[in-house]
């Protein structure tokens, strides 16, 4: 399947077309951007490891009943999807206090949260993707509160189906932001999880794995990912 015209270049990504409408190329790059993209950089082999861990992650779900957009890895950094509608939110489960939650609420990063904390934030570069209620999202007309059910279930369900494989890799699914498509009358998770959309964190160190050590300038950046690629693809190879 080759890349047809360019749809759209956002930060992370490129999304083409191909020959057939129903179907997408998602290309994974190395830019980095973080803070509403007022510190931007590049991450060496990032878009080889998010495709390939978002290809390990999408086929676990799709083994655990939770229907995704991927269709099949194409190259290193290509990813064959298929084309969704995006509803324009941002869904962020919540397994430890961290970022902006924990300024939010004045709470310590790291403090484990009893059940699941989940948020809707909506998708809106401009606006700094503010943080959304479900007034707010009909109001907005982002998604019917069927939908909105059936994204919160959705996303809950990725929760814990992840939270455990990661959990046997020593990984410690902190919390994580999701997309969601209509596809022929159907959602699908869309988009992309791995390293730039989890925060990761090693198990018995505490070591953050994921996009916080480009936000905090940690170092050793591309390690961290190179390390989730290795723990997360190689076990599931
Ligand atoms: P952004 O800067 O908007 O986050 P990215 O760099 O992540 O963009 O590029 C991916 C874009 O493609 C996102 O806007 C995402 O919503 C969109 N997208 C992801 N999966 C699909 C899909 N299956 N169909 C259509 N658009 C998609
Ligand atoms: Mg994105």
């Amino acid at each position: 399947m080759d890349r047809g015209e360019l749809l759209y270049e956002g930060k992370a990504k490129r999304v083409y077309r191909t020959a057939d409408p129903d179907l997408l190329i998602q290309h994974f790059k190395d830019d980095a951007t973080a803070f509403n993209a007022q510190k931007r950089g590049t991450i060496v082999g990032k878009g080889v490891v998010n495709n390939r861990v978002s290809e390990v992650l999408f086929q676990l779900l799709e083994r655990s009943g939770v229907p995704t957009h991927f269709v099949r890895r194409l190259s290193d950094r290509d990813m064959l999807v298929k084309a969704c509608q995006i509803v324009q939110l941002e869904v962020v489960v919540r397994n430890v206090i961290a970022g902006s939650l924990a300024t939010r609420l004045g709470r310590a990063e790291g403090e484990p949260v009893p059940e699941p904390i989940l948020e809707h934030y909506l998708k809106d570069d401009a606006l700094g993707d503010p943080l959304v209620n479900d007034s707010h999202v009909r109001f907005l007309n982002l998604a019917t509160p069927d939908e909105v059910a059936a994204i919160d279930a959705m996303a809950l369900r990725v929760n814990e189906i992840v939270r455990a494989c990661l959990a046997e890799r020593d990984i410690v699914l902190v919390d994580f932001k999701l997309e969601f498509g209509r596809h022929h009358g159907r959602l699908l998770l869309a988009d992309e999880m791995g390293p730039d959309t989890c925060r990761l964190w090693d198990k018995s160190t505490g070591r953050k794995l994921d996009k916080d050590r480009f936000r905090g300038d940690l170092g050793s950046v591309e390690e961290a990912y190179e390390e989730v690629g290795r723990r997360i693809c190689e076990v599931a190879a």
